[in-house]
């Protein structure tokens, strides 16, 4: 089938098939940064990411998965066609191409891009998602330099349209006085990177499935500044002390299965000589086997 909205790249993730008609899982990129506020090159991410993907072994072992991310049913559509550059056409572009992957009951995978394009997925998706948010920031702020559509109020955004107990947040450790008190007002759930190290990431992840009633559907957010940046320097506003890459994965174990929707944001792959753009990848093959694992296909 034919998406509407996208620009087919000629090196696709894992060098899957552009045409949609078989996938399970659809493959998009969305390469923008205009609202990036430090340092800005994200809109290379979905490049790199496709590149560093050639790379990587693309069997997966973890957590007694046992599947192959290049044997199954994936497509990579293209990029996201931005016309006029502004956040808000990057907005309608990436909210109509999910649609249409929601509604040809297919599983989005978005990679970004600064993380302003969650609030776009989110308005195509059904009003009872739960949105898991892998961050070391809250993006909670109302405004950020005057604009209210930025990577830094992204999470605000979304908490007003889908209301404060739709958001968990996971690997918090740098906020605004503004943003902490908002979200304990609203009573929104976070863990910081302390409670991880703290428990452990095993301990968290189950918590946090444990806490999700069956029924919702749940939409996986990853910005990359939520590992440390030994792990990820490659980001636009890096901020120490945070998961490494094997805790985010163990919590993904746990709870990546029960996900409809993924998204990978904020790699500005200048910034290192491929490290993160690499872990990104490693990181979105692992979603894809764990995804395979509950589905039967790629064994
Ligand atoms: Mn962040
Ligand atoms: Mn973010």
């Amino acid at each position: 089938m034919t998406m509407q909205g996208v620009i087919p790249v000629v090196n696709t993730f894992f060098g899957a098939q552009v045409d949609s008609t078989s996938a399970t899982f659809v493959v998009f990129g969305v390469p923008f940064d205009k609202t990036s506020t430090y340092r800005q090159g994200a809109k290379q991410g979905p490049a790199a990411i496709r590149a560093a993907s050639q790379a990587i072994e693309s069997y997966c072992l973890q957590e007694e998965i046992a599947a192959d991310a290049a044997l199954l049913p994936i497509a990579d559509i293209g990029d996201v066609n931005i016309e006029s550059g502004t956040v808000q056409s990057m907005l309608r572009g990436v909210e109509s191409v999910v649609s249409q992957i929601i509604q040809s009951e297919r599983i989005p995978v978005l990679l970004g891009g600064e993380h302003t394009l969650t609030l776009a997925a989110v308005r195509a998706l059904p009003r009872d998602i739960v949105l898991l948010q892998f961050d070391a920031h809250m993006d909670l702020r109302d405004k950020f330099n005057g604009q209210e559509f930025s990577h830094a109020c992204v999470q605000r955004r979304i908490v007003e349209q889908l209301g404060p107990d739709h958001l968990i947040q996971i690997g918090i450790r740098a906020v605004s006085k503004e943003e902490i008190e908002y979200a304990n007002k609203q009573e929104i759930t976070f863990y910081t990177c302390n409670a991880i190290r703290k428990e452990g990431a095993t301990t968290i992840a189950h918590r946090i499935n444990d806490a999700i009633p069956p029924g919702p559907p749940i939409y996986i957010s990853i910005d990359m500044d939520v590992l440390d940046p030994a792990y990820a320097p490659a980001v636009g506003n890096p901020e120490a002390g945070g998961l490494t890459t094997s805790e985010l994965l163990t919590i993904l174990g746990v709870i990546a299965p029960r996900a409809m929707i993924f998204d990978i944001t904020e790699v500005a792959p200048q910034y290192d000589q491929g490290i993160t753009a690499i872990a990104a990848a490693r990181i979105v093959t692992s979603f894809l086997c764990l995804q395979a694992k509950r589905r039967g296909l790629g064994q």
